[in-house]
């Protein structure tokens, strides 16, 4: 299954897109991740994505297409995957579609988990990585087993934009650049729209409904 998940920051995607690919099979592809994880490794890709990921900006259209393009080449994703946090511009989405047709692939189902304004800024700032497997916790909806530790003891880390200005700014780009593509996939017949307020669980059952799974 070829699907997209679309949302706010701090609508629960890497959540929910980890929980959608286990029960699935098929890799999350996170641009955000694949980001961090250059950042990290200090690259000249990894240097430049962060003068905008630290501002709350969206890195440029051609950085995050080509390593999109490549990274569902992978044979892992032959059998589908979850696009978490791509496209989240016109522009973006058009190549994917170009990407996806000379593939002979195309998209199975657009999800866009919706969660209030209001909301957002909780969830992002109670938000915490562990700091090896990746696993996403939240201090009051989804708790670690010990007080700053993961499973196994991880350390846990909170990312350097979940900052509240910088929130603001990630949420001001999303209503400038990403909301238009509620339209240019709902044109297309491929949005699903599901309620991200609510028990962790009982949004995963409505997302796999969402995608015709429960
Ligand atoms: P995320 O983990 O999806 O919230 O992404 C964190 C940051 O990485 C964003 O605020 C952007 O700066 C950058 N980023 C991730 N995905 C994209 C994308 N598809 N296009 C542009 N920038 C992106």
């Amino acid at each position: 299954m070829d699907l997209v998940f679309m949302g706010p920051p701090g609508a629960g995607k890497g959540t929910q897109a980890q929980r959608l690919c286990a029960r699935l099979g098929v890799p999350q592809v996170s641009t955000g991740d694949m980001l961090r994880a250059a950042r990290k490794a200090g690259t000249e890709l990894g240097r430049k994505a962060d003068e905008y990921m630290s501002t709350g900006r969206l890195v440029p259209d051609e950085v995050v297409i080509g390593l999109v393009a490549e990274r569902i080449a992978q044979p892992d994703a032959r059998g589908g995957y979850v696009l978490d946090g791509f496209p989240r511009t016109v522009a973006q989405a058009e190549s994917l579609d170009r990407i996806l047709a000379a593939a002979g692939r195309q998209l199975d189902h657009v999800v866009l988990l919706e969660v209030p304004d209001e909301l957002i800024v909780e969830r992002i700032t109670g938000r915490r990585t562990g700091e090896t497997t990746g696993r996403i916790y939240h201090i009051k909806y989804d708790p670690p087993p010990f007080p700053n530790r993961g499973e196994g003891g991880e350390r846990l880390l909170t990312r350097s934009d979940d900052r509240e200005e910088v929130v603001r700014q990630r949420l001001a780009e999303y209503a400038a650049m990403t909301a238009p593509l509620v339209a240019y996939y709902a044109t297309r017949g491929l949005l699903r729209r599901v309620d991200g307020v609510g028990a962790l669980d009982d949004i995963t059952t409505a997302l796999l409904r969402a995608i015709g799974v429960a």
